[in-house]
């Protein structure tokens, strides 16, 4: 088992770092949480707001590109491990701008694990099932697939994966990757797929849905995803690749009409937009290797956990009433 006495979150003021966070402080064997966030366009230091009260806690606004950050944060705060977060994380961005997903997502990895290297610190990198693009159904993928990612997003992480597996071939750095599914929660940022549908929903505009709206996903609470990460680096062996998913598939134009009907909201506004490019018509990972080595699985349930999650969102997306 590894220590999670100190551990450096990187990519903590986001939307999973800032649940995780919160998880890792619920621990009592947890002594030090050090987040070091760039805190850019969807990283908030509200999303931070009770866990900064902790003596535990501290905050660093700074980059994973600046090694040097990295490495003095890693040995002024003793860290025992690295939890990376920190990540451009939006596909449509990823699109308009390649670059700046290579610069963080590969570059900040490459940072991350010359820092954590001479200091013998172990890696925990959240990674996404993205990097496998496109499954047929009714396949799910285990962690031997290929990787074939289909977006600049997807595939800086998929470039972020392989650093982290020659890291561990050629110099014995203590690594463990989790490729998440997609995920669902409180705190995640506006412009992402489901506060985006609520925002829309509650001022009566209409919900843009990429193409046919058929893409199919598979989607988890960020509560199970934290657990996931917390057994990945405690429990997971050096150099694996866990899948982090429930197999609870939903269609894109699904989840628009759920939150439509939570919120009272006609069927009519949902609006077809021109696909994204490169869209992944299905996602599909098999999380049976956590259930086996780190007893990991997804316990929220999609409905009640997700109906809970738009009720939370709405409250903070609602128009502000004119004074
Ligand atoms: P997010 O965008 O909400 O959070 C990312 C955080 O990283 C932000 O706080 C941001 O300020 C910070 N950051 C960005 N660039 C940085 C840099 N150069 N230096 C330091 N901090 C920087 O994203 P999220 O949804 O919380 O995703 C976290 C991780 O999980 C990412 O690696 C993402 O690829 C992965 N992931 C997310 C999902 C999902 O559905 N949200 C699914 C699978 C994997």
């Amino acid at each position: 088992m590894r220590s999670l006495r100190s551990i450096l979150v990187t990519g903590g003021a986001g939307f999973i770092g800032s649940t995780l966070v919160r998880q890792l402080l619920n621990r009592p064997d947890v002594e030090k949480i050090t987040v070091l966030d760039a805190l850019t366009n969807t990283g908030n230091s509200n999303n931070l707001k009770g866990p900064d009260q902790d003596p535990r806690f501290t905050f660093i606004e700074g980059d994973i590109r600046d090694q040097k950050r990295v490495s003095q944060s890693l040995i002024e705060h003793q860290c025992t491990a690295i939890m990376n977060l920190a990540a451009e994380s939006h596909v449509d961005q990823s699109i308009e701008k390649p670059h700046d997903f290579i610069d963080t997502n590969v570059g900040g990895m490459m940072s991350i694990l010359s820092a954590a290297r001479p200091l013998n610190i172990p890696v925990l990198q959240c990674s996404t099932g993205k990097v496998y693009g496109s499954v047929n159904f009714p396949r799910r993928l285990d962690e031997s697939a290929r990787l074939r990612p289909s977006s600049p997003y997807s595939a800086s992480k998929a470039g972020a994966d392989l650093l982290i597996h020659a890291a561990h071939v050629t110099y014995g750095q203590d690594v463990v990757i989790a490729r998440c599914t997609n995920i669902y929660g409180p705190r995640q940022h506006r412009d992402k797929l489901i506060p985006t549908l609520i925002f829309h929903a509650l001022r009566d505009q209409p919900l843009p849905i990429y193409g046919s709206g058929q893409q199919i996903r598979d989607w988890i609470h960020v509560e199970d995803c934290a657990q996931g990460l917390i057994a990945a680096l405690e429990r997971g062996r050096p150099n694996r690749v866990y899948h982090l998913g429930s197999k609870t598939e939903h269609t894109n134009i699904g989840i628009a009409r759920h939150i439509l009907k939570h919120l009272h909201k006609p069927e009519s506004l949902i609006s077809h937009i021109e696909d994204r490019p490169g869209h992944d018509s299905r996602h599909a990972l098999d999380p049976t290797l956590a259930l086996n080595e780190l007893r990991w699985r997804a316990r929220i349930p999609f409905r009640s956990g997700f109906d809970h999650v738009v009720r939370e969102l709405a409250a903070h997306l609602r128009p502000t009433e004119p004074a």
